[in-house]
């Protein structure tokens, strides 16, 4: 709890994790436990990967840290805030503010530019209309599309199209990345690519977690969630696990 209330660090305290589960528990009538009890701290600047058998909770999980859904049981809190606390309209401002979402099926109009598909990412982020296309030019670039700003996604590969969704979601210059299977519709080089880039942002301070089949890719990243059943089974970092029971 912070001294002031609202969830914030004080000035110089150590900084809130980009994003923090409590005891959470995403039940469905019917007694599905899609989510049972489960406390995870994802600290700033992190990587990591969420690694699980198929109906295991990781898209549940990663719902839940990114406000997309809210849990039957315990705390959520998101760079410092306790979602829980928030009305709606809060809810949606921090997660344009504070996290940016990549999936599998890149899920971009197919009817805009890469340029104005970017800039959408800032739509509930009260920026004005200039400001967003600049802003997504800007990202655009980063993620090395920027000679493709008035490219439709059809005129796009697989593996650019993941990049005008990651470029999306860092528009908005979020502290926690999640990518549900970013790199599961490309092939080994385009998704390769999309993973270095992942790092690239994770290394300029985004927190970054990704779910992932590929037990390559989780391998190669520092720390390794594992769901299975609606928990968390083991919290592995470098090449220690830490198994919990
Ligand atoms: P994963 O991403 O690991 O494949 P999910 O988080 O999608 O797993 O699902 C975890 C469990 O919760 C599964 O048993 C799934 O059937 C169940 N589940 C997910 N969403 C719902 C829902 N809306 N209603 C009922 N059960 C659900």
């Amino acid at each position: 709890m912070s001294a002031d209330g609202t969830g914030r660090a004080a000035p110089g305290a150590e900084p809130a994790p980009a994003a923090e589960l409590a005891g959470v528990s995403r039940h469905y009538p019917g007694g599905v436990r899609a989510l049972d009890g489960v406390s995870l701290r994802i600290g700033r600047g992190e990587l990591l990967a969420i690694v699980g058998p198929s109906g295991s909770g990781k898209s549940t999980l990663l719902n839940l840290l990114g406000m997309l859904d809210v849990p039957t049981g315990g705390t959520v809190r998101v760079a410092g805030h306790d979602v829980g606390e928030l009305d709606d309209d809060r809810r949606s401002a921090l997660r344009a503010r504070a996290v940016g979402f990549v999936f599998q099926q890149f899920h971009l109009d197919a009817g805009a530019s890469a340029r104005d598909n970017v800039a959408d990412g800032l739509l509930y982020a009260g920026v004005p209309a200039r400001l967003r296309r600049e802003r997504a030019e800007r990202a655009l670039r980063r993620v090395g599309l920027g000679d493709r700003l008035g490219h439709r996604p059809g005129e796009l590969s697989g593996g650019q199209r993941q990049r005008v969704a990651v470029a999306r979601a860092l528009v908005g210059e979020p502290g926690l990345l999640l990518a549900d299977e970013p790199t599961g519709a490309l092939d080994t080089a385009s998704g390769a690519a999309v993973v270095e880039l992942l790092r690239e942002l994770n290394a300029a301070g985004t927190a970054v977690a990704v779910i992932t089949h590929d037990t390559g890719l989780a391998a190669s990243l520092p720390r390794r969630v594992r769901v299975r059943d609606g928990r968390i089974t083991a919290d592995e970092r470098g090449g220690a696990a830490e198994v919990r029971p």
